[in-house]
């Protein structure tokens, strides 16, 4: 007799069922009222083409394209249009599942190709302090030495001359956003190409957010600045296909100046008795249906489509900015650049004012909006993010409205402060000696040993958190996830 199974076997309608029931608690990704996460176009109909096309090649193998063909021209495709928009006369990438793996396969290259042309042998990663944090993760994993230059305090834009004067014999890329996701704002992007080259260092734009954006707003008649494979010095680029492109998640591609240089991104192993192994990606086995679906839908939208909707992203930036700006005590940050927004709130003397921030985002979650909270950061002021996308344009007008609600309510709670007693007690902690019944008991202080996820309120873990030392919130944030992941 076999034992009671462990999974029992359920019918296609209870197992669909119950995954719809779990999406429930979920902020919902259409609707144009979550504002981090997700991209909406708006577009009738683009859901079912991507969901089609991802089942037409779901048990593809991209892993071999000389059994499966079809994955090649599928990639040739999609690379094509990133080049033929964003790169240069020889410019060769790849597609790869998302930004992070872009980028680590852009740190990937830049360090094996200092190693090989300059040998670098402890290689540094030049880049803003706004720069995402995939670029830590890709030094972490790597074995680079990140070298973080303060941005401008105003402006949130990288400081092309402090990051010349950063650059080393050690240097093995310099990075630059277009725009970063922080504020929205587009670094001097030829200013540091210029620098980087100057010295024979590769340079590598960040335009995962803005490279499917941003040409579309030229075209729909804004001024963008170059920030591409064209631009002098650039060797770099990754752009995200599942953000303004609109794809689904899992569509990314990064662009090299030239074949020479994609080639320090590939891996090939022969020594092992199994099938000769060339992975140009971080995966293995991949299925073909992220590829397929992000073709299908660069294809569908086409580049009018794209264009009329970088339009509409515009025009929701514009309603918002002139909503926010109108509010007292709103600071828009930056001056951004379209798609991203972020702003502050001050208090009784033009300081930004955390806690009113904090219960402003629990409001508005309260009235269905979801705004990013980003803590305050090396002197930059903490504040609230938007990615504004097509469905967010009939919202905003109504946002600003709830926002003007939302903030009343905010200034009537309590001020949240983290206690001065506790955050002594923390900056004192060595967050790597930390046993799991201290980090259990400063879980429990903030909030954070509940059943999985945030508490309803996220003020005061997030104001307590704000005023903890990177190392210690590093660690923290660590063992809340590990928590959420209970098994
Ligand atoms: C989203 C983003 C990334 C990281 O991409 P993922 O797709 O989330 O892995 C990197 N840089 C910028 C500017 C981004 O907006």
């Amino acid at each position: 007799m076999p034992t009671d199974p462990v999974v029992p076997a359920r019918s296609a309608a209870e197992v669909l069922a119950e995954l719809r029931g779990l999406r429930e608690a979920d902020a919902p990704t259409r609707g144009g009222r979550t504002f981090a996460y997700v991209y909406d176009a708006g577009i009738e109909g683009l859901d079912e083409l991507a969901a089609a096309a991802y089942t037409a090649f779901a048990t593809v193998n991209g892993l071999d394209p000389t059994v499966f063909p079809s994955v090649a021209r599928l990639e040739n495709d999609v690379v094509g249009a990133v080049a033929a928009l964003l790169g240069a006369p020889g410019a060769q990438g790849t597609f790869t599942s998302g930004g992070t793996e872009s980028i680590l396969l852009a740190v990937k290259t830049a360090r094996d190709h200092a190693r090989a042309e300059r040998g670098v042998t402890a290689p540094e990663l030049v880049l803003p302090s706004t720069a995402h944090a995939a670029f830590h993760k890709a030094a972490h994993y790597l074995g680079l030495e990140p070298v973080v230059v303060p941005v401008d305090p105003v402006t949130f834009r990288a400081d092309a001359g402090a990051i010349a004067g950063a650059v080393t014999d050690r240097t093995a890329l310099v990075v630059a956003s277009a725009p970063s996701y922080a504020h929205g704002v587009i670094d001097p992007v030829a200013e540091i190409a210029a620098a980087a080259a100057g010295r024979g260092v590769l340079c590598h734009v960040d335009a995962c957010i803005g490279g499917w954006l941003l040409p579309h707003l030229r075209r729909a008649g804004r001024k963008v600045e170059p920030f591409d494979l064209s631009v002098p010095g650039v060797t770099s680029l990754s752009v995200d296909l599942h953000k303004y492109g609109y794809a689904d998640k899992g569509a990314s591609v990064v662009l090299y100046r030239d074949a020479g240089l994609r080639r320090h991104q590939y891996f090939a192993h022969a020594g092992w008795p199994g099938y000769p192994v060339v992975n140009p990606t971080v995966q293995g086995t991949k299925s073909g249906g992220l590829l397929a679906q992000a073709w299908a839908v660069l294809r569908y939208v086409g580049e009018d489509g794209y264009t009329a909707l970088a339009g509409r992203v515009a025009e929701a930036s514009d309603r918002l900015l002139a909503g926010l700006r109108a509010v007292p005590g709103v600071r828009v940050l930056g001056d951004p650049a379209a798609g991203l927004v972020s702003f502050t709130v001050l208090d009784g003397a033009d300081q930004p004012d955390l806690s009113l921030l904090l219960h402003l985002a629990d409001e508005l979650r309260i009235l269905g909006w979801y705004l990013q909270p980003q803590l305050s950061f090396d002197g930059l002021p903490p504040n609230l993010h938007l990615t504004l996308t097509p469905a967010t344009v009939g919202q905003v007008d109504a946002l600003v409205e709830d926002l003007g609600t939302a903030l009343g309510s905010a200034r009537a709670l309590p001020p949240v402060t983290a206690d001065p007693a506790l955050v002594g007690f923390a900056a004192r902690l060595d967050p790597a000696a930390l046993g799991p019944d201290e980090i259990a008991a400063v879980l429990a202080f903030a909030g954070l040993d509940g059943d999985g996820g945030l508490p309803s309120r996220t003020a005061p873990v997030l104001a307590l958190l704000d005023a903890m030392p990177g190392p210690l919130k590093e660690r923290l944030l660590a063992e809340f996830v590990g928590s959420v992941f209970r098994v």
